[in-house]
C-alpha cells in the first residue's frame, strides 16, 4: 500500500506541503479534493520522484518513492498521469504509448500486450493509432495520457485532475475507465476538483487546503460533509 507519513516539501522557503499523512490501500481509489494551489500536483511530483521532500516518508509497498529517481518509482509500479497530460503533440498516438513502456523496453511482447489492452479500455483510440496526439479532442488526449501511465503496468496510478479542461459527458467516459481500471487491480491515488464525479467513484477521499490535510473520511460522509458541499460541491 501508499503509506505517506508527515510529508513536507518546500519551494525555498515557501512550504507547499505541511506533514501530510495519508493511504492507499490496495483495490482503493482514493480522492484528493483541493482548490487550485492547494498542494495537490507538489504531492504527486513527490510521490512520482520528481521532487523531494523536506521531511517525512512516502512509501510504496514499503518501498521508499522519495529517492528522487522517477524511473525507479516507476519500476516499482506507480506511474503518474500528470495533469495537463504532457504528451508529445507531434508523435503519433501509438508512439506516445510506447514511451510509457519504457521501462519494460526489454519486453517487447508485454508492450504489444500493453497497447491491446489500452485500446480495448479506450476503443475511440484504436482509429486514431497514426495520428498526431495533437491532433485528438480534449478527451481523447486525456484517454492517451491515461493509456501511457497504464503501459508502465502501475499496481498504484497517480493521476492528476483527469477531467480538467473536459466536456461533463467526456468526463464520465473518463472516470468510468479509471473504474475499469482499478477493476483490474490497480489502485488509484486521483487529484480532482471536480469533486462530486471523483467522489461517486472513489472509495474514500482527503481534503488537501493550503498545504495541510484537512478532512478524510469514506465518500459517502465526504459528499454530505457541509464544508466540502459549500466549498466543493457548490451547494
Ligand atoms: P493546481 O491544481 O493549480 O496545479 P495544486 O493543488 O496542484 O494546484 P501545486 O501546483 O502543488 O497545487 O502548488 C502548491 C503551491 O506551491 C502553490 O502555492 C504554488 O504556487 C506553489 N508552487 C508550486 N510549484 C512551485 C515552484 N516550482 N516554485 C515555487 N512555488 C511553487
Amino acid at each position: 500500500m501508499l503509506e505517506v507519513r508527515d510529508l513536507s516539501v518546500k519551494y525555498g522557503n515557501f512550504t507547499a506541503l505541511h506533514a501530510v499523512s495519508l493511504s492507499v490501500q490496495p483495490g482503493e481509489i482514493v480522492v484528493l479534493l483541493g482548490a487550485n494551489g492547494a498542494g495537490k500536483s507538489t504531492l504527486f511530483r513527490t510521490l512520482s520522484g520528481l521532487q523531494r521532500p523536506a521531511g517525512g516518508t512516502a512509501t510504496w509497498k514499503g518501498t521508499a518513492l522519495t529517492g528522487g529517481k522517477p524511473e525507479f518509482n516507476v519500476s516499482h509500479g506507480v506511474a503518474q498521469c500528470p495533469e495537463g497530460r504532457l504528451l508529445f503533440p507531434e508523435l503519433s498516438v501509438e508512439k506516445n504509448l510506447r514511451l510509457g513502456a519504457y521501462v519494460h523496453r526489454q519486453d517487447r511482447a508485454g508492450t504489444e500486450r500493453g497497447l491491446e489492452q489500452v485500446y480495448a479500455l479506450f476503443p475511440d483510440l484504436i482509429a486514431k493509432r497514426v495520428a498526431p496526439a495533437g491532433s485528438l479532442s480534449g478527451g481523447q488526449q486525456q484517454m492517451v495520457a491515461i493509456g501511457r501511465a497504464l503501459m508502465a503496468r502501475p499496481q498504484l496510478l497517480l493521476l492528476d485532475e483527469p477531467s480538467l479542461g473536459l466536456a461533463p459527458l467526456v468526463v464520465e467516459q473518463v472516470l468510468a475507465a479509471v473504474r475499469e481500471i482499478n477493476a483490474q487491480g490497480v489502485s488509484v491515488l486521483l487529484a480532482e476538483q471536480n469533486a462530486f464525479a471523483a467522489l461517486s467513484i472513489a472509495h474514500r477521499g482527503y481534503v488537501l487546503e493550503s498545504g495541510h490535510i484537512t478532512l478524510q473520511g469514506p465518500s459517502p460522509a465526504l459528499l454530505g460533509d457541509d464544508r466540502v458541499r459549500s466549498a466543493y460541491l457548490g451547494v
